[in-house]
């Protein structure tokens, strides 16, 4: 029998990049790459244990590329602001760091007999998204909204001829938006709802903030287009306002309720 993958690998900061105004990436290896299991699904995520002060906290991150050949593993993190432990330590970690991280988990992957594809998301969403998308075969059709602060957050992704790519300008950062920008307000909402419904087998993936995603997208897509379960990722990836030790909290209350 093959012996079981570990769960944790402990990697090492090779390096980090710069990738647009609010995106670093840390590009993760060294001895510990042996021990990562990488998925087939296009939103393997991972738990990284990061110092905070005494303690450890553990933050959910996408693996936006696993590259075999060169043994890295590259993760890119939402840079937004001073708040919170991830994106301050992102922005200021050295090569030689090193970080336990649990997993990877997944839940999706697109599949490449759907008549149209519909990915939604903020800038938190934009490595699964991405990794999506270079999977999708020539012939994909679909629909791609990506909610960033502006301009200087596009990122060049590759997509299928079928596939537009429309990214929204929210005008300030995640953080920053005010109540006219933010939950039911938030452009990626009007984005999604004034898609003309295409026909057929839908497969759709949303995630980004949570409040906007499965308060204001979710019951439009379940409900109002009957997009089935199965066909169905979406949930949130951060709470406004809540460190993820609180949004976790959240989620729970959300389900208990949602379950009556
Ligand atoms: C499966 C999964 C995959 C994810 N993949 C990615 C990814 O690839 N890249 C990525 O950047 N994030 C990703 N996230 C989101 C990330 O886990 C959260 O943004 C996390 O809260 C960041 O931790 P932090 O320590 O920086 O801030 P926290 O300590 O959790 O929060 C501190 C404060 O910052 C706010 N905050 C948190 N995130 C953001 C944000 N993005 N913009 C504005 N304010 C914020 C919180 O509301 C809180 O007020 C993913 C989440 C999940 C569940």
């Amino acid at each position: 029998m093959a012996p079981k993958a570990p769960k944790s690998s402990t990697l090492t900061v090779l390096r980090t990049e710069v990738v647009s105004e609010h995106f670093v990436r840390v590009v993760f290896g060294g001895d510990g790459f042996a021990d990562f299991t990488p998925r087939p699904e296009t939103d393997s995520y991972v738990k990284i244990e990061l110092p905070a002060g005494d303690d450890t906290v553990v933050r959910t991150y996408t693996v936006r590329r696993v590259d075999r050949a060169a043994e890295e593993i590259w993760i890119d993190f939402v840079v937004h602001g001073d708040e919170g432990i991830a994106g301050p330590w992102a922005r200021s970690v050295q090569p030689g760091t090193e970080v336990v991280l649990r997993g990877p988990g997944a839940g999706y992957l697109p599949d490449p007999a759907a008549d149209f594809h519909l990915l939604a998301g903020d800038e938190t969403a934009v490595p699964a998204i991405a990794a999506a998308l270079e999977s999708l075969p020539a012939h994909a059709s679909g629909a791609v909204f990506i909610e960033v602060a502006g301009e200087s957050d596009e990122l060049d992704l590759i997509a299928p001829a079928g596939v537009t790519v429309t990214w929204l300008h929210r005008g300030v950062a995640a953080g920053d938006a005010g109540p006219d920008r933010i939950d039911g307000n938030a452009p990626l909402v009007s984005a999604v709802r004034e898609l003309r419904w295409p026909d057929g087998d839908i497969q759709v993936f949303v995630h980004g903030e949570a409040e906007t995603v499965m308060k204001h997208i979710r019951p439009y897509l379940r409900k109002e287009r009957g997009v089935p379960s199965a066909r169905a990722s979406i949930s949130g990836y951060w709470r406004r306002g809540r460190t993820e030790e609180g949004f976790r909290t959240w989620k729970r209350e959300l389900s208990e309720i949602e379950a009556g």
